[in-house]
């Protein structure tokens, strides 16, 4: 599909994020876990198609993605909002909503969520959570960022 999206649609930029067994997803037995998400990413970007496909991410998303790197969940930098307002964490779990960013950013205790954190966290590789960490590890470092620009 990516193939299919990249050389004949040439569309100009794709987002990619593993799905898994979130809270409310019907089906709980058919999503992968994390091992198997990477095997997945490493296998499909073999062969040079991670470089190949216009993926709109950071290296080290794909990195992430392909298990060479490890991230902790920042999901306030990819909110999700609603009519009903910031959903808290984020969009795959509702633990309630703020009224403003500010009282979702301040107001949520962000140390509780993610892998290793959270059961309901535990098979998530999401780019709502993970990529605001790879940009911000992107930034921190003159190497990522010479890498990104040239990605
Ligand atoms: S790991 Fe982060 S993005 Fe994933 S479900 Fe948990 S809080 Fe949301």
């Amino acid at each position: 599909m990516l193939d299919f999206l990249n050389d004949e649609l040439e569309v100009d930029e794709m987002e990619i994020s593993p799905a898994y067994a979130y809270e409310k997803a019907p089906d709980q037995e058919h999503f992968l876990g994390v091992e198997q998400t990477r095997k997945l990413f490493r296998e499909a970007f073999a062969g040079g198609r991670r470089k190949k496909w216009r993926l709109n991410h950071s290296p080290l998303f794909l990195d992430f993605l392909e298990g060479k790197a490890e991230f902790e969940c920042t999901a306030w930098g990819i909110p999700s909002y609603s009519l009903f307002g910031w959903q808290r964490p984020c969009y795959l779990m509702s633990d309630g909503y703020a009224k403003t960013y500010r009282e979702l950013v301040e107001g949520t205790d962000w140390s509780k969520y993610g892998r290793g954190r959270d059961p309901r966290c535990e098979n998530c590789m999401a780019a709502c959570g993970y990529e605001p960490t790879a940009v911000l590890a992107t930034a921190r470092s003159l190497r990522q960022s010479v890498r990104a620009l040239f990605n």
